[in-house]
């Protein structure tokens, strides 16, 4: 499968100040921003965090073990922090500088949307990401997973108080019938999305979204 990359360039900045005080300019909220042929996000964790992503398509890298984060280099982080420079505004190029151990997640285009959630003849049923793997552009993806776990619940509900084959596999076929048709189109969803942010091709005519040109209706394609 042919797979392009994103890096997702993270980190968190501990502080212990609460945020207007200690960076009046960012706020309390979820900051969104695009660049050309990359984006960047902000939010508030609990006790006084913030954690940054800044998304990157490049090369891929050669990865030491099974985990996708990877630490970086002094030189790497120095030539982030140079660019963060040009690309962004100056708080957040000053909230990149600060963090003080930036780290690189790996992240791949999801292949094609799965074609079931239930699998073995009603024995097996999939949720979440082992149901769906989705690139994160679309910020929903645990959210699905949460709905998927609900929605499996309560078909289990109504049709196994006895445990019986039969009913199980009617649980597990509304519950395919049910989230498929919304999980598949949420991961095309977010994967367009991830095109459209990293200016790459989308569409059979080689359209390119490029934030500093895009007309309203463009812009409309993000949400
Ligand atoms: C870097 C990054 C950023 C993300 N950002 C967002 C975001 O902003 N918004 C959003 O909605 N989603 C985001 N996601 C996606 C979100 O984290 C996942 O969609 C969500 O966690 C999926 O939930 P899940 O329960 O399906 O799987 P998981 O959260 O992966 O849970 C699976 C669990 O099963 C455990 N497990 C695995 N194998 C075994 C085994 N053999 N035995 C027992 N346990 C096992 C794992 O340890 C894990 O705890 C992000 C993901 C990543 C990696």
């Amino acid at each position: 499968m042919a797979r392009r990359l994103r890096l997702h360039r993270q980190g968190e900045l501990h502080h212990h100040v609460r945020h207007p005080q200690a960076y009046p300019e960012l706020g309390n909220c979820l900051y969104f921003d695009l660049a050309y042929k990359t984006h960047a996000v902000l939010y508030e964790l609990p006790n006084n965090r913030l954690n940054w992503i800044w998304y990157i398509n490049g090369a891929e890298p050669v990865l030491p073990g099974s985990s996708v984060t990877m630490k970086v280099s002094d030189a790497m982080v120095e030539e982030m922090r140079e660019e963060a420079k040009r690309v962004w505004g100056p708080e957040l190029a000053r909230l990149m500088r600060e963090t003080v151990e930036p780290f690189v997640n790996v992240i791949y285009d999801a292949g094609e949307p799965t074609p079931r959630l239930s699998w073995a003849g009603g024995r097996v049923a999939l949720v979440g990401d082992a149901a769906h793997a989705t690139t994160p552009h679309g910020l929903r993806s645990t959210n699905m997973s949460v709905v998927d776990a609900r929605v499996l619940g309560r078909c289990l509900a109504r049709y196994c108080r006895e445990p019986c084959a039969r009913s199980r596999a009617r649980a597990l076929a509304e519950y395919e019938a049910a989230r498929l048709p919304v999980v598949a189109a949420q991961v095309l969803h977010a994967r367009r999305l991830g095109r459209l942010k990293q200016g790459l091709v989308v569409g059979s005519h080689g359209e390119v979204f490029d934030a500093r040109t895009a007309t309203e209706e463009e812009v409309s394609q993000l949400r």
